[in-house]
């Protein structure tokens, strides 16, 4: 697993969506890479933000937090 694959699973990876054999690659290669490690914890506090807020009642600083931390939309 390089760091293209990894990427490329991080949603589902996050999700908890990944089969577990996958998940256990992408966890192997997070134990050896801080790059990925870094854009999984990124994708975890971002999820984390938007399940805490729903969308119709998130305050528009943290909508515009959200938005400046580089959110990619779905
Ligand atoms: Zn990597």
């Amino acid at each position: 697993v390089n760091c293209d694959d990894v990427e490329s699973s991080l949603d589902l990876y996050v999700d908890r969506e990944l089969e577990a054999a996958a998940a256990a690659e992408v966890r192997a290669h997070l134990g050896e890479c801080p790059a990925c490690r870094g854009r999984v914890a990124e994708r975890e506090t971002l999820g984390r933000l938007v399940r805490l807020a729903p969308y119709y009642s998130a305050p528009d600083r943290l909508r515009a937090r959200v938005l400046a931390g580089g959110a990619r939309t779905r």
